[in-house]
């Protein structure tokens, strides 16, 4: 790639205004379409006209990657769902401030950095470039602020302290009367525990009223019936485990029985000497020194705070998060004295023949393994084609269908292109305001984001605009104002074609991929005539071949897939 190509993209980038780092209020102009937008949220279970807190402003905070592994499409296809309500957001002319964490400190990255051998933030740090990258792959444009939960622990300490100065969290003492470390949120002194999720005290504190198996549980899973999301939470797997232990913030067997009421959950966590010296910090909340680290849903509650106030507009994250990580970010906040988020908004997972996609399926489902065999447009039309809350179902028919639509897509746009003899730039595409864009666009759009509608339209325009076409008599002034309109709709959901985030792409792939191409597509033939010839020691050396050179092939219905084995 040359220096002046990538010094180009990013200057394009950053006049691109949904690039555009906030500050302050916007100096742009709201759309008049801005009023019709209505959201669903899911705390209420209802959709409702949205009116953001400060006029022109819209802040949300949505939850990032815990970076301990590799990214799979499901962490995509939530950061493309949130991409696509900012770009959004972004049009109908509000300044946006987006935050997005990065949590890279809890129980899983130093559990897995101590299985590998490795230091704790060294493996944070590296699988956090690897979700960099991946975003930047697919479009999605970085966040306004990306906080580091290592990076906010003074913010992290003064909520816990401000949570115990109001009756709401204690610290286990022990015999001697020390502190310990070890910190609860007090789920009896909050009477909105529950709030979010719709799951009363009672059905949360009495076990008798749960299955047996999670008569043994510390915070009991249970939820009402009329509430769909979480029914389906429950069914698709929530963020508790088989017995109701929160998985991803688990408490400490041995204070279990420290812990006021079963439900409370930590807060700070005391360091063990089991782990490393450097991920503790110390506190002193009120009974001598303590060394330790953040409970992970105390990480967000600060964090969101410290970038958007004590109220702010929008939460998001994917289902799976709803309870118990945003029950218990809601009563933390809330508990402190905060509004905290105004709607919650809550992308629905990936599912490969129904059953919730997640890394232990397998690796074809690593963001790597898909962009081996499609481009980034088509993976990102799989993942934002469906509406963000509905489940996302993945199989071999998802790729051919976006492939599909991209062909249909680039066809015309180039066709449009010769027609008028050249393209409308990008800055005439993304400044064209919601005011002028396709009504029934605007429409589909406004009404909780519904991206098939909207999709609708836009191949609606595509077909009627190949029709003028046909007809040599058309002006090209039509055509070109339908041009615009799809390009501009397209970037809506950030699938314009000719954005310079997909021209990144084909830089990296060229020329050098382009050869490797052509090389082992021409070794997988031989395989494959070898295999028909029943040559089967000929095949045989082909694929080892191919292998020791650290290419990978994958038999599949389609034939033979390659791509190149990642070192990890
Ligand atoms: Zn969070």
């Amino acid at each position: 790639m040359s220096e002046n190509t990538s010094l180009s993209d990013t200057a394009s980038q950053i006049a691109d205004p949904a690039y555009r780092v906030s500050e302050g209020p916007t100096p742009q102009k709201v759309s008049k379409q801005a009023a019709t937008l209505r959201v669903y949220n899911t705390e209420s279970h209802t959709t409702s006209a949205f009116h953001p807190l400060t006029p022109g402003q819209v802040r949300m905070y949505v939850c990032g990657a815990t970076v301990q592994s590799a990214p799979h499409i499901g962490h995509m296809r939530a950061a493309v769902a949130f991409d696509v309500v900012r770009r959004w957001l972004t049009r109908l002319g509000y300044d946006v401030v987006f935050v997005r964490n990065v949590t890279d400190i809890d129980d899983k990255i130093l559990a897995k950095a101590a299985q590998a051998n490795q230091r704790w933030w060294a493996r944070a740090y590296h699988y956090e470039r690897v979700f960099t990258h991946a975003y930047a792959q697919l479009g999605v444009i970085p966040p306004t602020y990306e906080p580091h939960a290592t990076g906010e622990m003074p913010e992290m300490i003064a909520l816990v302290k401000r949570l115990i100065e109001r009756g709401h969290a204690y610290e286990v003492l022990d015999a001697a009367g020390h502190g310990t470390g070890n910190v609860y949120f007090s789920v009896p002194s909050w009477p909105d525990y529950g709030a979010l999720t719709h799951q009363t005290s009672g059905t949360l504190s009495s076990n008798s009223l749960l299955p047996a198996q999670q008569t043994n549980t510390v915070a009991a899973h249970a939820v009402t019936t009329e509430d769909e999301d979480a029914r389906i939470a429950d069914e698709m797997g929530p963020s508790v485990d088989q017995v109701g232990e929160d998985k991803y913030n688990p408490s400490d067997d041995s204070d279990a029985n420290l812990k006021r009421d079963p439900r409370d959950f930590a807060l700070w966590k005391a360091a063990k000497d089991s782990e490393p010296a450097d991920a503790r910090w110390q506190a002193d909340f009120g009974h001598g020194i303590v060394w330790g680290r953040p409970g992970w849903h105390l990480e967000c509650s600060a964090m969101s705070h410290r970038y958007l106030g004590d109220d702010f507009d929008i939460h998001g994250g994917g289902l799976d998060l709803r309870f118990p990580h945003h029950e218990n970010e809601m009563a933390q906040s809330r508990a402190a004295g905060w509004g905290f988020a105004h709607t919650w908004m809550h992308s629905a997972w990936v599912t490969a023949k129904g059953e919730k996609m997640s890394k232990s399926l397998g690796n074809g489902l690593a963001v790597d393994a898909l962009l081996a065999h499609c481009s980034a447009w088509v993976a990102r039309y799989a993942l934002a084609s469906v509406h963000y809350r509905a489940m996302l179902e993945w199989s071999d028919r998802t790729l051919q269908e976006a492939t599909a639509a991209y062909e249909r897509i680039t066809r015309f746009v180039s066709a449009a292109g010769e027609y008028i003899h050249g393209q409308p730039s990008r800055e005439e595409i993304t400044t064209l305001s919601a005011d002028n864009l396709e009504h029934a666009f605007v429409d589909a759009m406004n009404e909780d984001f519904a991206v098939s509608q909207a999709l609708g339209v836009i191949f609606a325009t595509i077909r009627e605009t190949n029709q003028l076409m046909q007809n040599a008599n058309t002006e090209q002034e039509k055509v070109r104002a339908n041009l615009v309109q799809v390009r501009a709709m397209l970037d809506c959901l950030g699938l314009d074609p000719l954005s310079p985030v997909w021209k990144q792409e084909k830089t990296e792939q060229a020329p050098e991929h382009e050869a490797l191409e052509a090389l082992v597509s021409s070794q997988l033939q031989a395989r494959q005539q070898a295999r028909a010839e029943r040559n089967f020691a000929l095949a045989d050396q082909i694929r080892d071949n191919l292998t020791a050179a650290g290419i990978v092939v994958e038999d599949t219905a389609q034939g033979p897939r390659w791509s190149v084995k990642k070192v990890d």
